[in-house]
């Protein structure tokens, strides 16, 4: 998947993190035994120093405001970044991009107003059950549901059809700005790749968000910045078929390594 909006200056998120998550520092081999579990702190700092410092600030989200992160999160799921732009584009032009005008639409023509996003109909299934569900229960008030504590909202957008763990956290993270590491195929990818040992715990969504959650700061703008960039490093270098020559991961990537003189 990805929503992805193009990053512009002005849209970078306040408070953008510094190059260096604080409270750790340092560099270390991804973990490969028992001893490991010390190590990934500075290892996941390290690896954050370096993509800052080869792709910059990713500027991502929150765009024109929550209810915005709201629908894109919604409308991302399997679909382009471009096909969810021209579907947006759609619902404004429709006079429909507002949580009260979703929630009364008919499902069939609001399915087809986001025809481009792919999947049309089960997206607006999802659509209107996350605006009926804000509509009902806070009076349309986006601010007020968003504004709770960070597990409730989680529980309660769980609870709402069509709304699974990734899109959960992408709302949470983007639009109420709470620190909840945000887990897609992207991040699963580079960080079995980099060698780091998630299968402790299982290899589940919750074993991968476990590993930023229980050796970073919990800090939104850093959460946001590193997943933009991973997504980022999987497009550049960490892609289906991997470009280690060059990737400014590889002496610290287990699978860098062992590409060596191969
Ligand atoms: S060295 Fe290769 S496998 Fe490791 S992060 Fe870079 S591109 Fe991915």
């Amino acid at each position: 998947m990805k929503r992805r909006t193009q990053p512009k200056p002005e849209d970078r998120p306040q408070n953008t993190p510094a190059k260096t998550p604080a409270g750790v520092a340092g560099s270390a081999p991804p973990g490969t035994g028992e001893s490991a579990a010390p190590l990934l702190a500075p290892f996941l700092n390290e690896v954050y120093s370096r993509l800052y410092q080869r792709y910059g600030p990713q500027g991502w989200w929150p765009g024109e405001g929550p209810l915005d992160v709201v629908i894109g999160a919604i409308l991302t799921q399997a679909a382009a970044w471009t096909n969810v732009e021209t579907a947006m584009a759609s619902l404004t032009k429709a006079g429909c991009r507002s949580l009260q005008a979703i929630h009364r639409l008919p499902v069939d023509d609001l399915a087809s107003i986001i025809r481009s996003s792919g999947y049309f109909n089960a997206k607006a299934r999802k659509l209107k059950a996350f605006a009926s569900h804000v509509v009902n229960r806070y009076g349309g008030d986006l601010s007020a549901f968003l504004d709770q504590e960070q597990e409730p909202l989680r529980e309660e957008l769980l609870s709402i059809y069509g709304i699974g763990p990734e899109t959960a956290d992408d709302i949470i993270l983007y639009a109420a700005g709470k620190p909840s590491f945000v887990i897609d195929s992207y991040t699963r990818r580079i960080v079995k790749r980099l060698g780091v040992l998630v299968q402790e715990k299982g290899d589940g969504y919750g074993a991968f968000q476990a590993l930023f959650h229980d050796n970073l700061p919990h800090d939104a703008p850093l959460f946001n910045e590193y997943h933009a960039l991973l997504d980022r490093h999987a497009k550049e270098a960490c892609a289906k078929t991997p470009r280690c020559e060059g990737c400014c991961l590889k002496d610290i990537c287990a699978t860098g390594r062992s590409s060596e003189g191969s």
